[in-house]
């Protein structure tokens, strides 16, 4: 059966298909040459000597019943002449009837010469009763019948159509044994076809089973790895690979959620944009591995300050990153601001050419408000680089915050130095 299993799906199923075709190929034609046969034995049966049996009694019938009837009724004178007559008559066209009828029907070649001799015998027959109605009609005396020579006569008769009939009967028994071979042999021959059918559409039918559900498991595996690669490649084109912080693009998909879902809500929206301090110093001074080795640790700064699944860090290019945080006011957006600084400064990186500090420090441009549907994104943008503007001119290693997020040339800023 290996091949079977080697074979591919398709090819499985053109073969189960070619099978069942083939099995109920067979069981027809076997069916129908065996159905022709038998029919051909019923016929034989039926037509063949049936038929011929029952007319062949009846001409005995005929022989023993009315024309006996009807001579001893002529010899003992209790009928008329012209009664004994007309039924005599009427018996042999009725036995020649009968007779015609049974020559009409299907004879082998072994009982025709019998048959020519029982047709003689009964053409004698009938001459000796042709005999009698002559002397009706000459008008001898119906007495003088010899009742010896008739039942002489009757007796040869009836023994010549018996034996048509026992002949006829062994006919009979011989067909009938042939229909039953042929029938025999016809469910075996069709049950074996049948068995076979089946056994080899149940073995392939098996391996079609087994295919499909191989294909199957294999198709769930192939899309749960896919599912997987799509996800890792979903994460990869939204993730920054020096700092693995979310990347700009993300940002770009955050920023819109996010401010849509406060408008909607008419809940806080802060953005923060942050920048490292004399970072081009930083990189001429320590060059630029070390300053990628800075980015990273500025990036893990930022990832611990954030805590709630809500917040969102971003490294939106270069040394420039984004925060996002929803539902928090004024006062936790400072003092998350705060923490940032306070935090980068605390982690001790050396920036010797820092004019405002001996570590690397950063400023960070704060906008906090409510959302309306007044609120426009690309201004909470610029009001926060304004911010961010602010905090460098300020002295830098700082934060600005304001809660204007409209467009206004002079903003209500608020200004907080952190603790140094
Ligand atoms: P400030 O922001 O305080 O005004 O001064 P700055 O020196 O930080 O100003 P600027 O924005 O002009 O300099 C940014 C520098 O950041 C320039 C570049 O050397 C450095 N930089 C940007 N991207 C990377 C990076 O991926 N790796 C490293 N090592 N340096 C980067
Ligand atoms: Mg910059
Ligand atoms: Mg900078």
């Amino acid at each position: 059966m290996g091949f079977i299993e080697a074979l591919k799906l398709r090819s499985k199923l053109w073969f189960l298909f070619l099978l069942v075709t083939i099995g109920l190929f067979l069981v027809g034609t076997v069916g129908a040459l065996n159905i022709n046969s038998m029919k051909k034995s019923l016929d034989s049966l039926y037509f063949g000597t049936l038929i011929p049996v029952i007319e062949l009694n009846e001409i005995l019938q005929i022989y023993h019943g009315s024309i006996t009837n009807t001579i001893y009724k002529a010899k003992n004178d209790a009928i008329n002449r012209s009664q004994v007559s007309s039924e005599i008559q009427d018996a042999l066209m009725k036995v020649n009837y009968q007779w015609r009828n049974y020559e009409s029907h299907f004879k082998r070649d072994e009982e025709s010469q019998y048959i020519e001799y029982a047709a003689s015998q009964i053409e004698d027959t009938n001459n000796y009763f042709k005999k009698i109605l002559q002397a009706i009609v000459n008008g001898d005396d119906l007495k003088n019948i010899s009742i010896k020579s008739f039942e002489q006569e009757m007796e040869h008769i009836h023994k010549t159509i018996k034996k048509l009939i026992s002949y006829e009967v062994k006919v009979a028994k011989y067909e009938r044994k042939k229909f039953l071979k042929v029938y025999e042999s016809m469910i075996f021959s069709v049950g074996v076809i049948l068995l076979f059918t089946i056994l080899g559409v149940s073995v392939i039918s098996f391996y079609v089973f087994k295919s499909i559900q191989n294909d199957h498991a294999n198709l769930e595996i192939t899309t749960k790895k896919l599912q997987r690669a799509n996800k890792k490649l979903e994460n990869a084109s939204y993730t920054d690979v020096l700092t693995t912080l979310h990347n700009r693009r993300y940002f770009n998909f955050i920023y819109d959620r996010e401010l849509k879902r406060a408008k909607r809500a008419k809940s806080f929206i802060t953005f923060m944009m942050l920048d490292i301090d004399f970072f081009k110093q930083y990189n001429d001074t320590y060059g630029h591995i070390k300053g990628d080795l800075a980015l990273k640790s500025v990036a893990k700064v930022l990832k611990s300050s954030l805590h709630r699944p809500s917040d969102y860090v971003f490294r939106l290019g270069g040394e420039e990153f984004g925060v996002i945080l929803v539902d928090t006011d004024k006062s936790n957006s400072a003092k998350l601001a705060k923490t940032i600084c306070d935090s980068i400064r605390d982690i001790k990186i050396k920036h010797e050419a820092s004019k405002v500090n001996e570590f690397l420090s950063i400023s960070i441009g704060v906008v906090c408000c409510i959302a309306d549907e007044a609120l426009d994104e690309k201004v909470l943008l610029s009001r926060a680089d304004e911010m961010l503007y602010s905090a460098k001119s300020g002295g830098r290693d700082r934060y600005t915050i304001t809660t204007n997020a409209s467009e206004s040339t002079t903003p209500s800023v608020s200004e907080l130095k952190p603790k140094t």
